[in-house]
């Protein structure tokens, strides 16, 4: 698991606030960690770094996994707190992770970056909460009818010869 720093970042960097004593923040925790369970207890939500690190939300991940806890803990067998585990994660630990490779986008040099967001403008076919929807045949094949992949290689041209 690790911390989500960048918010922090952008505020020194753009508005250029260097005294943290002025400001009110917290670190969001991003996962998938190796475990939220131990013998008798479990975490769910932020708690349990069940965030979509592209965006540090974690309403929809948190609310769904405090379901998942809800259908499978017993709480007169402590055992079961393994099944949650394992739930949990076969429902949103790919999604987490391939919002990571999403995050690192953030980060690319603005050559390729600024006509990849032209790329996602608009309705597409991506759900906000399964990044694994980027990936989708669905997703390609809007893409490719709408001519925005066309659209990208032109941009990036452009920007290259600039
Ligand atoms: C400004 C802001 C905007 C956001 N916008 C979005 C958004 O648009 N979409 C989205 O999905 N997510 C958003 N989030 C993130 C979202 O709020 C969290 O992911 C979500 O609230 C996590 O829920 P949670 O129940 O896990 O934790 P929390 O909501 O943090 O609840 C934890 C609770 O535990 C209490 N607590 C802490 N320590 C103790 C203690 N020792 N004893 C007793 N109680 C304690 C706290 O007071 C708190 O009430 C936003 C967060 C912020 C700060």
């Amino acid at each position: 698991m690790r911390i989500l720093w960048s918010g922090w970042i952008v505020l020194q960097n753009r508005f250029d606030v260097d005294d943290k004593k002025d400001v009110c923040a917290g670190a969001i925790p991003v996962g998938p960690p190796d475990s939220v369970t131990s013998e008798r207890v479990f975490l769910v939500g932020d708690a349990a770094a069940q965030t979509k690190p592209f965006t540090g939300g974690g309403i929809l991940y948190g609310m769904r996994c405090s379901d998942i806890a809800s259908e499978c803990i017993d709480i007169d067998d402590p055992s079961s707190l393994q099944l949650y585990e394992d739930e949990w994660r076969s429902e949103l630990s790919n999604e987490i992770m391939l919002g990571r490779l999403i995050e690192k986008f953030y980060s690319l040099p603005g050559i390729v970056q600024k006509p990849a967001l032209k790329l996602f403008q608009g309705k597409i076919g991506v759900h906000m909460d399964q990044p694994s929807t980027l990936f989708s045949l669905g997703q390609v094949k809007a893409m490719l009818l709408q001519g925005r992949l066309k659209s990208y290689f032109e941009d990036m041209n452009t920007a290259g010869s600039n």
